[in-house]
């Protein structure tokens, strides 16, 4: 009798890329002190207690440091009302040391997100999503381009994925990761599905993708009968899993260790795609924690570069 290994999806290890950029990003910090004398300056505005959004600037910070990036970290009370927080959002605009701006979401419920992001300056918008920045994207001539979006896009070129002419379905269609990814990837010739919340027969349409892209917010969602055999499946979705019993059936061989760490902690991370599941079918997948969320830091450090040479014509 002939014994059938078991299929296995290959992991897409987001470190290995984000150290690549970052690596690339400090060499460019390093020269661009030496021949100009320029250091890029990212202000990072937290808004509130929510302890997600600290540990995001705070791990957006530390990049900063890593990468040779001036950072300030401003922290502003969950009371603070639109005017004195489009006050400091103005103030960094004329502020000529700041290179890049970034304001933490979710906002408080008494402010309205597109008010602030509308009120930051286009050219240290860091995050890409002014109307400015994201029409430019879809104009096909990207400027800034969104964190998240950007890295993903990275992370298929790093690993050699051919993106033109391949069928790629994108699950979400939010402003900050569906949208903007799904445009990037017209943009290198993919033939692009945008599916959401009304999509009728959403494996039947996931099923034809080579590149799945999954934003969504759903716990492992994404499920076996969702994925075409050998198709690279990116998975953006951040989830808490708090049901011991969920993260056995997840997550197949790392179970044990996903269970200890409920017990720790209270919660596990899990995205939008069923790990186990996903594994006996995908050629390849990214892992939660360990991929897109890496991306998306290196990409902000990226961004930041940028817009220090942008302004300067450099
Ligand atoms: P979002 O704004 O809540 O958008 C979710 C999208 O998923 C919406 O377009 C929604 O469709 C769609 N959707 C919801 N339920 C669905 C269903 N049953 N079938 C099909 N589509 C469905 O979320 P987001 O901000 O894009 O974030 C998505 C996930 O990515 C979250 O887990 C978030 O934490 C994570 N994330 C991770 C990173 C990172 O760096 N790794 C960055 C950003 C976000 P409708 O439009 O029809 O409502």
């Amino acid at each position: 009798m002939i014994a059938t290994e078991k299929h296995q999806a290959e992991v897409l290890d987001g470190r290995t890329a984000a150290d690549a950029i970052k690596r690339e990003v400090a060499d460019e910090v390093r020269s661009l002190k030496s021949q100009y004398g320029v250091t890029p300056r990212l202000a990072a505005v937290l808004i509130g207690e929510d302890p997600a959004s600290a540990v995001y600037v705070r791990n957006k910070v530390r990049a900063c440091e890593e990468v040779g990036i001036d950072s300030e970290k401003f922290e502003l009370p969950d009371s603070i009302t639109t005017d004195e927080l489009l006050q400091v959002v103005r103030g960094l605009n004329v502020d000529d040391k700041v290179d890049g701006i970034l304001v933490q979401l979710p906002l408080p419920k008494q402010i309205d997100d597109s008010t602030i992001i509308e009120a930051i300056d286009p050219a240290k918008d860091v995050d890409a999503f002014h109307p400015t920045n994201v029409g430019y994207l879809a104009m096909g001539r990207p400027r800034f381009v969104p964190c998240t979006p950007a890295g993903i896009i990275e992370l298929l070129d790093r690993n050699q994925i051919e993106i033109a002419g391949a069928n790629a379905c994108v699950v979400g269609r939010s402003q900050i990761v569906g949208r903007p990814v799904a445009s990037l990837l017209l943009q290198r010739h993919a033939t692009v599905t945008i599916c959401h919340s009304q999509t009728r027969d959403l494996p039947g349409v996931t099923r034809q993708a080579d590149i799945l892209v999954a934003a969504i917010g759903r716990p492992a969602f994404i499920r076996r009968d969702f994925i075409k055999p050998g198709a690279v499946v990116i998975d953006v979705g951040v989830n808490h899993l708090t049901d011991v019993a969920a993260a056995r059936e997840f997550f197949g061989a790392e179970a044990d260790k996903r269970i200890e760490a409920i017990h720790k902690r209270g919660y596990t991370l899990i995205g939008d795609v069923h790990p186990a599941e996903a594994d006996e079918v995908a050629g390849k997948r990214t892992p939660v924690p360990g991929g897109v969320g890496l991306l998306t830091v290196a990409m902000l450090m990226r961004n930041t570069l940028l817009a220090a040479k942008w302004r300067r014509n450099l």
